[in-house]
């Protein structure tokens, strides 16, 4: 807590094209642009308010270099307060590669708690769908963390929800700290 505000930390994780940089600034400025520049690690800060909370977001949405299975700096592990893990629904590799980001950050922060939240994103392409929403609720069980299907293309609401959730949670967290 700061001067009455209350700060939360989130990454977002995921392969690439996984649509981490489509979620996040959906869930921040409600828009879906289409193409994202996912060069370099991107801070986004915003402002909202949270039950009766005023709160400051900063959400690291995180460059994912084609190399995949890269380690996840420690100091990413201490910055964040919880993690989103993203992967698409049409992509089999990128949900292989959540269930690893996953058991990465739980391990990274053991034995603290950490709020993880596994987004399946990309629903309007169900037509071209890899992964069961079953595989994606099981996966969640197995870690005991979160989960949405969601589409950052069609569907503000649903991104709203998820993220909402897990702010809700954050918030109480890091105000028990
Ligand atoms: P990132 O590399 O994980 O940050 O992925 P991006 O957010 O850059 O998205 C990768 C590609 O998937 C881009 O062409 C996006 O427009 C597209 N994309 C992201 N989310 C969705 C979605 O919900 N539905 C569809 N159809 N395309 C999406
Ligand atoms: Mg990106």
């Amino acid at each position: 807590m700061t001067g009455g505000q209350t700060t939360v930390r989130v990454a977002v994780l995921g392969s690439p094209r996984a649509g981490k940089s489509a979620v996040t600034v959906r869930f921040l400025t409600k828009r879906f642009i289409g193409e994202y520049n996912s060069s370099e690690d991107m801070v986004y800060r915003h402002n909202t308010k949270i039950d009766e909370n005023q709160v400051d977001i900063e959400v690291m949405d995180c460059s994912c270099p084609e190399n995949q299975s890269l380690p996840i700096p420690e100091t990413l592990a201490v910055w964040a307060d919880a993690f989103v893990v993203v992967y698409s629904i049409c992509d089999r590799s990128s949900f292989q590669e959540a269930k690893r980001l996953i058991c990465t950050v739980q391990k990274l922060k053991s034995p603290s708690y950490v709020p993880v939240m596994l987004i399946a994103n990309k629903t309007d392409l169900d037509h071209r769908r890899e992964v069961e929403v079953e595989e994606g609720q099981e996966l969640s069980l197995e870690y005991g963390c979160r989960f949405h299907e969601v589409s950052a293309a069609d569907c503000y609401i649903s991104v709203h929800i998820a993220f909402t959730g897990l702010m809700k949670e954050i918030v109480t967290m890091v105000q028990n700290q």
